[in-house]
């Protein structure tokens, strides 16, 4: 689950990581309050939204009075950002954060990730902030240091040390740097984070160090034990499908193909969408219904499906372990019943109690092809997308 900025700031701030002053404002008169509560004349007005390239995107700007930070709000909130980050539909800014401005000396980069190579957490420190990270590492990774992070979220001292002479701090500069990015390290192991991430860390020319930007996304399998981040959760920021999958407790994403897929099982959904791929298709989304998913959480994910208008076949392929492929059955059907199914589908059923499932599909008025293996069950839903491509 991903946290706006502001949500960020306030457990990094948790961490002794400085943040300048800041309010969250989705009013003109809330600004107002807020500028009179921290006393500003100027601030930096910021849209939140949960993704990144806000400044690139106009939702940054640095206002040089009181009227000018009124006026912005207004023009901010409602403003809905498009970039390769929010997707085509784009994402609407609700709040805005306002915040002291900081003069910049220098930006930097520190974020704290899992390194999937090396299983484990690390931190990553750059001299190169303020743009964006991959891009450095493509062009000078060099300018990159990845450091191990403990399992208990502490970094050893001399890492600490490294990254310091890393960053070309001195003096105050390096020890506040380094207590940054330890305090940043233990937020991101005991916030289960599976990011973490200030861009831009800045120095200010009295060498005062600050995080100017954060961004936070908490793994969603820790969120029963997280319940301050849980609370955090903004649907606002989120299409309606992943809304709707959250909850019924599904676990979907969506994708940008034409093929939609309910499938039984994550290893059996990867499988699924690497088949539909190897037959030339392409999937609309990841979506697995689980082990014992009832007939309502189906008819629910099912549902999500037939909404996205991309879809132009449908693919259920269920292995019936836990799962009975009668409840599956009557899912697909609940659903149907409801929307109407308006394109292709392909079912493959197998396993618990597959003959009641195909029973009932089959004595169903839906036109359902069914398929008796993966390999043509997937030769037959991408003929189907692709006979409808025309
Ligand atoms: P995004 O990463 O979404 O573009 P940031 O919060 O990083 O948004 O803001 C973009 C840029 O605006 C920063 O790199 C920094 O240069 C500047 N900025 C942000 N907050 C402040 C602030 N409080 N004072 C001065 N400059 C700021
Ligand atoms: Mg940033």
């Amino acid at each position: 689950m991903n946290l706006h900025e502001y949500q960020a700031k306030q457990i990094l701030a948790d961490y002794a990581i400085p943040i300048p002053d800041f309010g969250i404002a989705s009013t003109k008169s809330e600004a107002e309050k807020i500028l009179r509560s921290l006393g500003l004349q100027q601030a930096v007005v910021k849209i939140q939204v949960h993704a990144g390239g806000r400044g690139k995107a106009g939702g940054v700007k640095f206002c040089k009075t009181p009227e000018e930070v009124l006026q912005t709000v207004s023009s901010l909130i409602g403003m809905k950002m498009v970039n390769e980050q929010t997707g085509p539909e784009g994402i609407v800014a609700h709040k805005v954060i306002i915040s002291r401005p900081i003069e910049i000396e220098k930006e930097f980069y520190l974020g704290a990730v899992i390194d999937r190579d090396k299983a484990r957490p690390v931190l990553i420190a750059s001299p190169e902030g303020g743009v964006e990270i991959e891009e450095v590492a493509a062009q000078h990774p060099e300018k990159i240091l990845t450091i191990p992070i403990d399992l208990d979220g502490k970094v050893k001292s001399f890492y600490l040390l490294r990254l310091a002479k890393f960053m070309g701090w001195h003096g105050e500069s390096a020890k506040e740097g380094m207590k940054i990015a330890a305090g940043l390290a233990r937020a991101f192991i005991e916030k289960d984070a599976s990011l973490l991430e200030i861009n831009p860390l800045v120095q200010e020319p009295s060498g005062r160090i600050w995080a100017l930007d954060a961004k936070l996304s908490i793994d969603d399998n820790a969120l029963f034990r997280q319940p301050e981040c849980n609370a955090f959760y903004d649907p606002t920021q989120q299409s309606k499908n992943e809304v709707a999958a959250k909850e019924h407790d599904l676990a979907y994403i969506a994708l940008d193909g034409d093929i939609g897929c309910m499938v039984n099982g994550a290893g059996l959904a990867m499988a699924t969408m690497d088949i539909i791929d190897y037959y030339g298709g392409h999937p609309a989304n990841f979506l697995d219904v689980g082990g014992g998913a009832s007939k309502e959480k189906v008819a629910a994910g099912f549902r999500i499906i037939l909404s996205d208008p991309k879809v132009r076949a449908i693919l259920v392929n269920i292995f019936g372990g836990i799962m009975n492929c009668a409840t599956i059955a009557e899912g697909v059907l609940a659903a149907a019943a409801d929307l109407g199914i308006r394109v292709p589908l392909v079912v493959r059923l197998e396993g618990t109690n597959v003959e009641e499932g195909k029973q009932l599909l089959e004595h169903s008025r839906l036109a359902i092809t069914t398929a008796d293996s993966l390999s043509e069950a997937a030769e037959k839903v991408v003929a189907a997308a692709n006979h409808l491509k025309g």
